[in-house]
């Protein structure tokens, strides 16, 4: 009978969990309501407020808003947008725990557009003006990833994979999920390994999109990196949350 040598197991591993990435190229100028970018005004139906923070109930800061129609991989219709708290003072970072998922302080939603022309925008009321307005132009596809140690040390104990020193050896020596904004890839977790829950199935969410500070005047923390996950049987079902050195 055919036998697997633990060389063809790690390759099979490999196979199996790779997955594609993307980095964002972003420009300066201005889009339609419905274009993929940092900052600037988001899509907002007829009518709609600005989204408020659920906290200190002033309007939240856009960050991102991507079109998933535009994305390298289409996915048909829909924005996923993110906004965020930055009112510093009334500590809305803090006592939300804005790092967390589900916080009160962002906000991480798919919305239809029903036309592609946006109601006419009300800037945030509270002096904030939006971040200055990048255009995601094109994508450049990275080499594919594949789990950050510990991640990929979960995956292989879920098995019931016996980690020997081969694979600790090859865990070792696999390159790290790359860091930066990205669609898709592995995130590059800077202490654990924590999805947050599907509200409606329990299952673990994906990495949808990394956030670093490539593109927005935000900072998480110390240099750090936000997580937008999405379930992967709920594409509506979205999360944020990030960690720091
Ligand atoms: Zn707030
Ligand atoms: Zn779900």
């Amino acid at each position: 009978m055919f036998e697997e040598t633990q060389q063809e197991a790690f390759a099979r591993w490999q196979r199996t969990y790779q997955r594609k990435a993307w980095r964002p190229k972003a420009d300066f100028g201005r889009g339609g309501p419905c274009a993929s970018r940092y900052g600037g005004l988001p899509w907002l139906a007829q009518d709609e407020v600005w989204p408020q923070c659920q906290h200190c109930r002033r309007p939240l800061q856009h960050l991102l808003q991507l079109n998933l129609a535009d994305l390298p991989e289409p996915e048909g219709p829909g924005l996923v947008q993110l906004f965020y708290c930055t009112n510093r003072e009334a500590g809305c970072e803090d006592i939300c725990e804005a790092h967390l998922p589900f916080s009160a302080a962002s906000l991480v939603r798919l919305v239809y557009p029903q036309s592609s022309v946006s109601a006419p925008v009300k800037v945030p009321c509270d002096g904030r003006t939006p971040y200055t307005e990048r255009l995601i132009s094109s994508w450049r596809e990275l080499p594919r990833e594949l789990p950050w140690f510990d991640e990929a040390w979960d995956l292989l104990e879920a098995k019931q994979t016996p980690i020997d020193r081969f694979w600790q050896k090859h865990l070792d020596e696999m390159p790290d999920p790359s860091q930066g904004d990205k669609l898709g890839g592995w995130p590059r977790w800077i202490r654990n390994v924590e999805y947050p829950l599907c509200p409606r199935c329990y299952v673990p969410m994906e990495l949808f999109f990394q956030l670093a500070n490539d593109h927005l005047p935000l900072r998480f923390g110390d240099e750090g990196c936000g997580w937008l996950t999405r379930c992967p049987d709920h594409p509506d079902e979205l999360a944020f949350s990030w960690e720091s050195y």
